[in-house]
């Protein structure tokens, strides 16, 4: 294969990129960083998905024409995968010319190829999702996603997609190419489905502005999902330039959420084949961040940016974690400590800790430069061989986790290398000189090699280690630097630590006691006002309209690990969600208080407790020796009403 062409989900604009969709294209990145080692010519898109009733709707609400939203909403995208050198070649908008070019020459194609039929649409509808929805896939008549919308009925004029038709052909399809769909447990999933029957879609909306309008009927736009689907061709040239579709698709591999297998394993595979183009060769569904275990939602406040993670400890770590930490396929979990912890065990004591500690030990024992003192090197040379081969057998599969845990095995191989010849022993046996020249070299060595294997993973990272030990910025390439080398000199720099150690945070650099705002067992650490001093320790009405108190509701709660008195607290404070941690564990239940309404200290800044941030607190009566009791209403103002 001589040019690799990848794709990630393109996302909706009506929300901020998070670490969930984040995942996504760091593992995307990585899997194109990874082709680029390999010396193949490799083209990654990425892109965004407008023709949303929710982002025109949203437009709307603030005003502005969907188009300026949608630019401004780019940026905000951009600005994220910038900062997680996300490194795509191309990013498409499907409001582009381009894109409507290809989605009217595929609807064109399947409409000439009678697979496209005019209908009436009668049944529900989640807007939220976007989604038509069977009476068998609601629960307790709402969308399960969206469990407090009411999904609307609606009977219009839709045209349809014949999918039902390529119930067969999609079953041979699979069977012929059974690495088309993975991981293994989504293909399953898949063939499930397919074999249970297909219907007909809906790939129409009547009376909607916001959407590329049907080439034969102008009156209806083309379905969001259906569009959207199309980017992967129009980026890359249906419907306008041939030679660079030609050059280009079919795409190699799409990378997607396990949630939207059945629009890119079903209907899109069976939209190209009603339009006669070929089929991309492998679709993977990754699986879900979770935080702490929760799922990863707006409603819930458990969203994390990305831009804050990376800037906590660079992106490179963050990179890292998101790999080597979460099967690529499988679901996993994010948590700031388990972030923290990794990034000390991995990185500042393990990998960063070698580059030190090799850098140091040649200039003090050779000057700074290393050559290669025998003709073979020792038995580090023969692990890293095995390593190399285990990573790219790794790599070519997609199992990314295990690719990072290999280019590991060679850092944990090379440190237990040093321990066990122990270059400090042999300086001060003038014999041995020769010795230690190879020792300290085959340490260099390890750490480059290393580095390039870490490349895709660590981008800039791996740069500079590769700087470091004496390797001129030439870029890597796979073939001629993945591999062991016992020739050539190398001068080594001695500079500060790449990782400097991340001491756990503690409660020492925020303004709240370290079990939350529960004065009943713990002193508030701030001093009492100046005024107590002078007797008169009242204050003014202008200083307690300072506090700015609300209505709020929990609309969720849950334990602080490790902590007897902590509860994590979803609240809705009107006009938008926070999450705040509250030290009433001791007498409450997390059940008994979601849906209740409590008082919650609005304008308090932002303070960490075990690791979670704390946008806010509740008031909570607090006897001495005895159990918080929470401030509520008989009868429940709504939320984000002030009170005073
Ligand atoms: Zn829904």
């Amino acid at each position: 294969m001589t040019r690799f062409f990848l794709t990630t989900a393109i996302d909706y604009v009506n929300s901020q990129p998070h670490l969930g969709t984040a995942y996504e294209k760091v593992c995307a990145d990585v899997v194109a960083r990874y082709k680029r080692l390999c010396g193949v010519e490799t083209r990654f898109l990425m892109g965004n998905d407008e023709h949303s009733q929710n982002v025109f709707k949203q437009a709307q609400e603030r005003g502005l024409d969907p188009l300026t939203y949608c630019d401004e909403m780019e940026r905000v995208f951009r600005k994220a995968w910038a900062r997680l050198d996300v490194s795509f070649d191309d990013f498409i908008r499907t409001t582009q010319s381009r894109h409507k070019a290809g989605t009217a020459e595929i609807a064109t194609r399947i409409y000439n190829a009678g697979d496209i039929y005019e209908g009436v649409y009668e049944g529900w509808y989640c807007v939220s999702c976007e989604e038509f929805k069977q009476e068998k896939d609601l629960v307790n008549g709402n969308c399960p996603l969206h469990p407090t919308l009411k999904p609307e009925w609606i009977r219009e004029k839709n045209y349809f997609f014949r999918l039902s038709k390529y119930q067969q052909p999609l079953l041979d399809h699979f069977a012929a190419h059974p690495d088309f769909m993975q991981p293994e447990i989504r293909r399953n999933e898949i063939l499930r489905l397919i074999e249970g029957g297909l219907i007909d879609v809906s790939m129409s909306r009547a009376g909607q502005s916001w959407g590329i309008p049907l080439p034969w009927d102008p009156t209806s736009v083309v379905y969001v999902w259906f569009d959207a689907l199309i980017n992967y061709a129009s980026a890359v040239g249906l419907g306008g330039d041939r030679a660079m579709f030609e050059k280009w698709w079919p795409a190699d591999l799409h990378v997607i959420g396990k949630d939207i297998t059945r629009f890119h394993a079903v209907i899109w595979p069976a939209m190209l084949m009603a339009a006669k183009l070929p089929l991309p060769r492998q679709i993977f569904g990754h699986g879900f961040m979770t935080l702490k275990g929760q799922r990863m939602s707006k409603t819930l406040g458990t969203i994390i940016d990305p831009i804050v993670a990376a800037d906590r400890l660079g992106p490179d770590p963050l990179r890292l974690y998101l790999v080597k930490e979460i099967t690529f396929g499988g679901d996993g979990d994010f948590s700031w400590e388990r972030y923290d912890e990794r990034y000390n065990v991995d990185l500042a004591n393990n990998l960063g800790n070698l580059v030190s500690r090799v850098a140091s030990m040649a200039h003090r024992y050779r000057a700074g430069r290393l050559a290669p003192a025998a003709a073979t090197s020792d038995q580090l040379a023969r692990i890293a061989e095995q390593v190399v081969a285990d990573y790219r057998t790794s790599m070519g599969g997609l199992a990314l986790h295990e690719g990072a845990a290999h280019a590991f095995r060679l850092v944990d191989a090379a440190n237990e290398f040093i321990a066990a010849t122990s270059p400090w022993t042999l300086a001060k046996d003038p014999s041995q000189a020769d010795r230690l020249s190879q020792v300290l070299f085959d340490s260099a060595e390890a750490i480059r090699l290393a580095a390039v294997l870490l490349e895709p993973i660590m981008p800039s990272s791996c740069r500079e280690i590769l700087r470091r030990v004496g390797v001129s910025d030439q870029g890597v390439n796979f073939d001629r630097d993945g591999m062991w080398r016992n020739g050539g000199e190398r001068v080594l720099l001695q500079e500060g630590p790449l990782w400097p150690r991340k001491e756990t945070t503690t409660v020492s650099d925020n303004p709240l006691p370290p079990d939350g705002p529960s004065p009943g067992a713990t002193p508030p650490a701030a001093p009492p006002a100046p005024a107590a001093a002078s007797g008169d320790a009242r204050i003014s009405i202008d200083d307690f309209m300072k506090v700015e108190l609300r209505v709020a509701r929990v609309l969720a709660a849950e334990k602080v690990e490790k902590s007897k008195r902590l509860l994590k607290l979803s609240v809705d404070v009107g006009n938008e969600h926070r999450t705040l941690v509250a030290g009433i564990a001791e007498a409450y239940e997390p059940e008994a208080l979601v849906g209740k309404t409590v008082v919650v200290v609005f304008n308090l800044k932002p303070a960490k407790l075990m690791g979670i941030e704390s946008n806010g607190m509740v008031l909570a009566a607090s006897p001495d020796g005895g159990r918080p009791t929470i401030v509520t209403f008989e009868n429940p103002p709504e939320p984000g009403t002030r009170v005073r």
